[in-house]
């Protein structure tokens, strides 16, 4: 088992020789495009269908103007996940959006088996009730 951390900037994406468990802290910035950001790919096995899940989370880059808990201005989590309930692989595309006016609410589910869209979420983010996808209720 081998997991290939890459730099988590879409436009950017190249393979980081970094160890995959460094904290956030310590993480050097990408020497391609400075991002903090990291993508993950686990690789089980040449058989194992890869499955990418990236979580990119960007903080802003004026602190002082925010208290800590709101510095975080952009959240995004793209990739494929098993979903608990049924079992089988969606795409998700969950992004919070501050940096945007008004704030946006993302969330968009499809089984990636058959490309059905189960769920299409976009909303400011002032009217979205549950933040998080994994919010239970
Ligand atoms: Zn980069």
């Amino acid at each position: 088992m081998e997991t290939i951390v890459y730099c988590g900037n879409q436009h950017c994406g190249i393979v980081l020789k970094e160890p995959v468990d460094i904290s956030e802290e310590k993480r050097q910035p990408c020497p391609e495009c400075g991002s903090l950001s990291r993508a993950k790919n686990l690789k089980l096995s040449d058989e194992t269908t890869v499955k990418d899940f990236i979580d990119i989370k960007k903080k802003s880059e004026e602190p002082h103007k925010f208290p800590s808990r709101k510095k975080q201005r952009v959240h995004l989590q793209q990739g494929d996940q098993i979903n608990h309930e049924t079992g089988k692989w969606i795409s998700k595309v969950w992004r919070v959006d501050k940096d945007i006016s008004p704030a946006w609410y993302t969330e968009i589910l499809i089984d990636t088996e058959t490309g059905k869209i189960i769920k299409h979420v976009e909303e400011p983010l002032d009217q979205h009730q549950g933040h998080g996808s994994d919010k239970k209720k």
